[in-house]
């Protein structure tokens, strides 16, 4: 025995047969690619739900097809259709659950291969997705059918699901899931979602969110007369102004003992997301008519950390501007809230952590780097609508290709995080036998 909890004879089985497996894990990869599940609008949803509920019907999953009915974007030409398919083993035992997005964000410009072709180079698999997270929604599934294959007498229950709209937020999908018990003990005890983080790092968590606007307030008046008005860009201004001095410094000071990667994560964020003042932007020769602005918008995106609160860091900005109501002539303001996300962070002595962590091992051969996400993921919903803690993120692909052009997986990734997906799941099954 091994701190697997696995015979040195299926840890080796079990690999034997993933490895064997590659030129599948590829063409699956490559057929989840050619659905173009682009979110938004939330295209091809439908048929790459039921392609994936199809492919693990024939061992022997029951299949449930959820549609986030009334969810934002969904829609009778793009509904919001999410795939779970689980496989009971008839011993009683716990349920390891592999949760993966279907969407993938738009393909932007600068590519040199076809977004939706699956093109492989040089050991890389390319395509929109091909990365974040097709990738590991593929070796997951053959994690898991090379297990069953196995035949090895595991207890317990499989589950695998196909979501959506995780890059919009997860309303759709995960959230939606999480609201109906699919995400909660007893139903399920362990998560496994292969996000991008590299094939030796084990992630178990992120940063909080918080997006919101400021508006601040003006007076028209006519642009050659500015005086007559009062410029509501010029005011945006002094809010910068004091995010320069004040709120960056501050921001740059504090640190998290969260693992965030990269290391400069680790601090509290703030990214002006977009700024918008004054007359729409021009159209192709047409002639601006001269107005002093008298309405200016920003979008900040904060990202905080687990040692902050989230009212503390409102309260941050909102004193920030009230500052300013004292001090500058004419300057009046209003704050919105957009979205918020707590920071979550599952124990690193889990159940699911160590028996990913142990399976890294021994495919990689040194210990995996326990780290947190700089951005969010599905986990929230399945910490704090599932209350299920025991998640973890692991799976092949580079985070800083997800979203760019060109995005690829290397193919030894995808079957070296497979031996491990297939490892850490029989482990967890065999604890309780
Ligand atoms: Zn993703």
């Amino acid at each position: 025995m091994t701190e697997l909890s696995l015979s040195a004879e299926l840890i080796d089985r079990l690999r034997t047969s993933v490895a064997a497996r590659r030129e599948e894990l590829v063409d699956l990869t490559r057929e989840l690619i050619r659905f173009p599940t682009v979110n938004p609008p939330g295209e091809a949803y439908r048929p790459c739900a039921e392609f994936i509920g199809r492919r693990l019907a024939r061992r022997g999953f029951a299949l449930e097809y959820v549609r986030a009915e009334g969810t934002a974007g969904d829609s009778e030409r793009w509904p919001r259709l999410n795939v779970i398919a689980r496989r009971a083993s008839g011993l009683p035992g716990p349920c390891v659950h592999f949760n993966g997005h279907i969407d993938v964000v738009q393909t932007g410009a600068g590519w040199t291969v076809d977004p939706f072709a699956g093109t492989v180079r040089e050991g890389k698999l390319f395509g929109r997705g091909a990365c974040d997270m097709k990738g590991g929604l593929a070796a997951a599934i053959v994690a898991v059918e090379a297990l069953i294959d196995s035949g090895a007498r595991l207890p317990g229950t499989l589950e695998i699901s196909g979501t959506v709209d995780e890059e919009s937020g997860g309303y759709g999908g995960v959230h939606y899931l999480a609201e109906r018990g699919f995400f909660s003990p007893p139903r399920v005890d362990h998560v496994i979602i292969p996000e991008p983080l590299n094939v030796d790092r084990v992630c178990i968590g992120h940063r909080g969110v918080w997006w919101a606007e400021i508006e601040t307030h003006g007076r028209i008046a006519h642009g050659s007369m500015p005086f007559l008005g009062d410029c509501a860009v010029r005011h945006m201004n002094a809010v910068l102004d004091r995010f320069e001095s004040e709120l960056y410094p501050k921001l740059a000071a504090r640190k998290t003992d969260m693992p965030v990667v990269p290391s400069g994560a680790r601090h509290s964020t703030l990214n002006i997301n977009s700024i918008h003042g004054g007359l729409a932007e021009l159209q192709d020769g047409a002639l601006p008519s001269p107005c002093v602005p008298d309405s200016c918008r920003m979008v900040l995106d904060r990202r905080w950390l687990i040692e902050e609160d989230l009212e503390g860091v409102k309260e941050e900005v909102r004193d920030l501007l009230e500052q300013l109501v004292k001090e500058r002539t004419g300057f009046s303001y209003s704050l919105r809230d957009i979205f918020e996300v707590r920071p979550v962070m599952s124990d690193r002595n889990g159940p699911v952590a160590l028996a990913a962590a142990a399976a890294v091992r021994c495919v990689i051969g040194r210990d995996p780097e326990f780290i947190c996400s700089p951005g969010t993921y599905d986990q929230k919903h399945i910490d704090r609508v599932g209350r299920l803690r025991d998640c973890i993120a692991y799976g092949p692909g580079i985070l800083d290709v997800a979203h760019q052009p060109d995005e690829y997986v290397l193919i030894d990734d995808l079957v070296a995080s497979a031996q491990v997906m297939t490892l850490a799941a029989a482990s967890l099954l065999s604890r309780s036998a």
